[in-house]
């Protein structure tokens, strides 16, 4: 059990309300501690903490910022197996995933960006005489806000680029996933960093959230959450024309052509749909088939779904563990019931599983496979986030891409085929920010990473993230 503080200014504080939630294990529902239901007064004191911390951080050398983010990431890599833990039991997720793709991938954020800020160069452009050159510069106290699926990971992917160009931050995690990030206060007091450079709250959305995105101080919102969530905060962000970057959901389609090598990429399709019980963005939710090869494709895969192991997400062994919260687990499960009312075949899953105690009082749900959904349905429209899929046959390439396309959201896709000029033909004509082909959550940091319609504005990744977390000046000198 652990209670957590808010790390504000360098030091541990409770809520100046002395208010908190109950954090509760989603395999069990056994307490884990309190988190601080912070408000607006605490907001306010990491503001002006972050705002006093501004002049000197920014004032550092790239060499100097880039230490620390080394200096973070070391201590997070000589604890992993303890992060990795607390991200399991906080999340439900299996530890075979906290421990080999979310905490690896904090570790690796803070050495990506120490790294790119040491080899950020700047334009300049040339005339007869005059010379314009591009300034960056930081720009202030950055509002960092993130969800519950990969919590250290998606947080620290705003962290580390927001710390590296010189900004200082106000974090406001996910109240339902905060251990981490708390770990990641102690781990920053512990080395000094210096006080006020990086704070993080405790809280919910509409008390802790909202006081961060409307703060007139704040000039900056990184924001990774749902979309109807990112419509409130554009408008909060509105009067004070914050730069925004918003990294939002998802309902994403693979398309597989019967020439697909299905012996190879079977595994990487379940897994494509499945990890993490389904709650990542990316993760396949819409699986269109080409008709010839549609029977066998539906065969073999409810096959291999149905091998996952379900359970205690302690265990090694397990793939699926326990959705996050009993809010999110029973909407899940109304999207279950709601496909079945529309007559859709359930292959398998969408049931509870019968586990043992303490695991039969957990989020869990069998992963579960649809199919004979009409596209206009809301199960195949909107966003469920969670184990379910659907599986619908097309007869040919303009026929898939435009019901790919006919969803608000365009975060990912991914095509799966030996021909090589149909893949970029697909890739390119699809509406998502993100294609993979032949492969699924390969990921390269440099690349550009965002989505297009409903699913979100801007890019972050590499030197996408280093220009929004800068002002851009352009200075002209003639001679
Ligand atoms: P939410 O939008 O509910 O919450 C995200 C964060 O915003 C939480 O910290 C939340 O706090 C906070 N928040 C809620 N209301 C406000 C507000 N009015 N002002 C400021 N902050 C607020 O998303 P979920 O946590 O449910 O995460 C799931 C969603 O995130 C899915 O839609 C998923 O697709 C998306 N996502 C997108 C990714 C991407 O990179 N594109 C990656 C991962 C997830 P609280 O927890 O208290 O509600």
């Amino acid at each position: 059990m652990v209670d957590l503080q808010n790390f504000i200014n360098g030091q541990f504080q409770a809520p100046l309300d002395g208010t908190y939630l109950e954090n509760r294990n989603p395999a069990t529902r056994e307490s884990l501690g309190a988190v601080p239901d912070s408000k607006a007064e605490d907001i306010e004191r990491a503001v002006t903490a972050a705002q006093a911390a501004f002049p000197a951080w920014s004032a550092t050398s790239p060499e100097q910022r880039a230490g620390w983010l080394h200096k973070i990431a070391n201590s997070i890599e000589a604890n992993l197996e303890e992060f990795a833990a607390l991200e399991s039991q906080d999340q439900g997720k299996p530890i075979s995933v906290a421990r080999t793709v979310d905490i690896p991938r904090v570790v690796a954020n803070f050495r990506f960006f120490a790294g790119a800020i040491l080899h950020e160069a700047s334009e300049s452009h040339h005339r007869p005489g005059s010379i314009n050159y591009t300034y960056r510069k930081p720009i202030g106290v950055a509002g960092l806000i993130s969800p519950w699926n990969l919590p250290l990971y998606l947080l620290t992917w705003k962290i580390a680029p927001a710390l590296a160009t010189g900004n200082t931050a106000v974090c406001k995690p996910s109240e339902w996933t905060s251990l981490t990030a708390f770990r990641l206060s102690q781990i920053m007091a512990d080395i000094d960093l210096p006080p006020g450079v990086c704070n993080l709250v405790f809280g919910t959305g509409p008390h802790a959230g909202a006081a961060l995105t409307g703060h007139p101080d704040v000039p900056l919102i990184s924001f990774t959450g749902g979309t109807a969530t990112a419509q409130a905060i554009m408008s909060a962000s509105a009067p004070h024309f914050k730069k925004l970057s918003l990294e939002l959901g998802g309902k994403n389609p693979a398309l597989i052509f019967d020439d697909a090598d299905l012996d190879r990429h079977l595994p990487t399709l379940v897994r494509a749909s499945f990890a993490n019980q389904g709650e990542i963005c990316l993760c396949n939710s819409r699986i269109y088939v080409q008709r010839a090869l549609y029977a066998e494709f539906v065969e073999r895969f409810v096959a291999a779904v149905r091998l996952l192991k379900v359970g205690d997400p302690s265990d090694p062994l397990t793939q699926i563990g326990a959705l996050v919260s009993e809010p999110h687990w029973q909407k899940v499960r109304r999207y279950v019931a709601l496909a079945k009312e529309l007559g859709a075949t359930v292959h398998c899953g969408g049931d509870v599983p019968e586990l043992q105690p303490p695991f039969d009082r957990g989020f869990f749900l069998n992963p579960c496979v649809f199919t004979g959904l009409e596209d206009s349905c809301p199960v195949i429209q909107e966003e469920i986030f969670g184990p379910v899929v659907t599986i619908s046959p097309f007869d040919n390439e303009s026929e898939v891409i435009q019901r790919a396309n006919n969803v608000r959201y365009g975060l990912a896709a991914s095509v799966w085929t030996q021909d090589l000029s149909r893949a970029h033909r697909v890739a390119q004509a699809l509406q998502s920010g993100i294609v993979w082909v032949n492969t699924w959550m390969n990921r390269d940091l440099r690349t550009p990473f965002g989505g297009m319609k409903a699913s979100g504005m801007g890019r972050e990744g590499g030197h996408y993230s280093l220009d929004f977390y800068s002002e851009t000046q352009n200075i002209c000198i003639e001679f």
